[in-house]
C-alpha cells in the first residue's frame, strides 16, 4: 500500500516544518525517499499549487488522493485550530504524524502522544509525558519529570525546567523561562494560559491567565 504524508498549513509554521518532515522521511526511506509523497495541505488554496517546491492542495483534494495510508502533521500554531483539524483527521481515518529533526534529542522514559512537531535543536529530557499535537519550536527544551497536556505550544527557545506541569492549550512565548518545581509541588501552568515572550515564570499561572515580564505577572495588572 503506498503512503502519502502531509504538512497541514503552508504558512510560517508549516514552511518551517516541511524541511524537518523531508529530513525525517529521508532518514526513514533512504534511497526510496523519492517514491514517497509529501505535500502541503492548506484550505486557503482553491487549486493545487506549489509552496517552496512542494505540491500544495486543500483538504478536499487531499482526501481525494488515491493512496489510502495517509499521515498528517498539523503545522499550525493556533492550538484550537490544531484540535479542530486533528478531530477531523481522526474521523476521516488519517493518522496524526509526529515529526522531529535529526538534532532533536529525546532522553529516557519519554512518552509523546501523536501529532507532535519537534523542531531542530529541541531537547526532551528524561521521564517526561507529553499529550497530543505538541509543538516545540526551535531550541526549546522540556526538562525532567514534566507533564505536558494536549495541544500545548512552545514558541522558539522556551526553557521549561524540571517538574513543571503544563495543562492543555497553554501557549508559551519565545524565550520564556519557567522555574522548576519539585516532585511534591510541581509548578503549574493552567489550561489555556499564555506566557508572553521573554517572561520569567516563578510561580503557578492560573488557567486562562496571560502573564508577562520578569517576574511574570498578569498582563492586566
Ligand atoms: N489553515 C487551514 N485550515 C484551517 C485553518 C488554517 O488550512 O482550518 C491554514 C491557513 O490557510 C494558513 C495556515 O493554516 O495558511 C495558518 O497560518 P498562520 O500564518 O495563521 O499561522 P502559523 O503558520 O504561524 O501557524
Amino acid at each position: 500500500m503506498s503512503k502519502v504524508f502531509a504538512v497541514y498549513g503552508a504558512s510560517g509554521c508549516g514552511r518551517s516544518l516541511m524541511p524537518v518532515a523531508v529530513e525525517q522521511l529521508q532518514r526513514l526511506y533512504g534511497d526510496d525517499y523519492n517514491a514517497q509523497q509529501l505535500v502541503f495541505i492548506d484550505d486557503a488554496l482553491a487549486i493545487d499549487t506549489k509552496v517552496n517546491g512542494h505540491v500544495a492542495m486543500n483538504y478536499q483534494r487531499f482526501i481525494d488522493l488515491q493512496p489510502v495510508n495517509k499521515s498528517v502533521l498539523i503545522a499550525i500554531a493556533n492550538s484550537s485550530i490544531r484540535q479542530k483539524i486533528a478531530d477531523k483527521l481522526v474521523q476521516d481515518g488519517i493518522s496524526l504524524w509526529t515529526v522531529k529533526g535529526t538534532t532533536t534529542l529525546i532522553m529516557d522514559e519519554v512518552s509523546i502522544d501523536a501529532g507532535a512537531a519537534l523542531s531542530p535543536f529541541v531537547t526532551i529530557a528524561a521521564n517526561v509525558t507529553i499529550g497530543r499535537c505538541f509543538h516545540a519550536n526551535l531550541y526549546s527544551y522540556v526538562e525532567h519529570d514534566c507533564i505536558i497536556g494536549d495541544y500545548v505550544t512552545f514558541a522558539p527557545r522556551v526553557s521549561c525546567n524540571g517538574n513543571i506541569h503544563i495543562h492543555d492549550h497553554a501557549y508559551i512565548g519565545t524565550g520564556a523561562v519557567i522555574k522548576q518545581g519539585t516532585p511534591d509541588k510541581p509548578l503549574i501552568i493552567g489550561k489555556g494560559a499564555v506566557v508572553g515572550m521573554g517572561a520569567v515564570v516563578t510561580k503557578d499561572v492560573p488557567a486562562g491567565a496571560v502573564v508577562v515580564g520578569n517576574p511574570a505577572r498578569p498582563l492586566n495588572k
